[in-house]
């Protein structure tokens, strides 16, 4: 069932009334930015737990920013939306949240200067984690935007006409996802997904300046791998030859989780099914996220609490 109520320009309102112009700004240019959260439904404690808000929220910030979007709200005070929205919508059960900051006039004439913003979030239940058993993966013929271009450590909403891209020449190649490489050649991302290689015993991933998004599983996955499982993590230019060897290979991002790569252009990962050190993270995380490890329980916001 789609969620009852929604949070637009600062009113929870029924979700049928969430409307944009068709004249809207955003729309038009892509001139928005926006978060993709999610919540973990933790059955034996009767609570959702919202997975690093904070983290979500600085990065929405920080997207804001570049894209000269004013957002009038603290990172406080979006963490509380997304807790009353969960409470409103009374979610018991996975959900993913959407907030978006975009450019709102009803105007012809693109820029970024100059023009007025709104802010809304949504709430959506999101269905139970469906292994999908390791993914087949090819490299894209389409480049990652150029930091030059449109700034990909930003989560503008224009640039996903670029992962777009990519996700339908792999599907339609008949690969479950892409991989992005960057102008230069050098290994970027998934569609909408950071990357990993396991080998010669320590994780590698790319820096963030190979025009990836610093994405927040990423980030989960680095203190994980190195507090949780002692091994090193290196973050370097990656070449394109290197996943054609890698011992493990997965992708991160909230949406995908931890997904195991076991084929890229058509030649196996290892020996071709989930390895141990994408098993592990894999484990770990799923714990985490709902709420039952306490060790990590300040990267879980509960939105039921006492
Ligand atoms: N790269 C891109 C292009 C993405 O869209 C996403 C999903 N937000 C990621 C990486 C992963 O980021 P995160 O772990 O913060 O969801």
């Amino acid at each position: 069932m789609d969620a009852k109520i929604l949070y637009m320009n600062g009113e929870y309102i029924p979700a049928e009334r969430g409307f944009i112009s068709v004249r809207s700004h955003g729309f038009a240019y892509g001139t928005g930015v926006f978060e993709g959260i999610r919540g973990y439904w933790n059955e034996e404690q009767k609570q959702v737990y919202l997975f690093r808000l904070r983290e979500h929220y600085e990065r929405l910030h920080r997207s804001c920013k570049i894209m000269r979007i004013n957002l009038p709200y603290t990172v406080e005070q979006l963490i509380e939306h997304s807790v009353e929205l969960v409470k409103r919508n009374e979610q018991q059960q996975d959900v993913y949240q959407r907030p978006v900051a975009y450019k709102s006039d009803e105007i012809i004439g693109v820029r970024l200067h100059g023009l007025h913003d709104d802010y809304l979030l949504t709430s959506e239940p999101m269905g139970n984690y469906v292994e999908i058993g390791g993914l087949r993966c090819g490299v894209s013929s389409w480049r990652r935007i150029d930091d030059n271009a449109i700034p990909a450590r930003a989560k503008i909403c224009g640039s996903y006409v670029n992962a777009a891209f990519a996700k339908t020449e792999a599907i339609q190649n008949g690969f479950d996802e892409a991989i992005m490489l960057n102008h230069e050649g050098h290994v970027s991302e998934g569609s909408a997904e950071n990357i990993f290689l396991f080998q010669n015993g320590e994780l590698i991933t790319p820096a963030p300046s190979e025009n990836i998004l610093l994405g927040i599983t990423r980030d989960t996955i680095i203190q994980l791998a190195q507090k949780e499982l002692g091994i090193n993590v290196r973050e370097r230019q990656i070449d394109r030859t290197e996943l054609y060897t890698a011992d493990e290979i997965f992708l991160c991002g909230t949406g995908a989780q931890i997904a195991p790569v076991i084929e890229v252009d058509h030649n196996p990962v290892g020996n071709g099914t989930t390895g141990p050190i994408g098993q592990k993270l894999q484990d770990l995380y799923f714990d985490i996220v709902r709420g039952r490890n306490s060790k990590y329980l300040d990267w879980c916001t509960p939105v039921y609490s006492e």
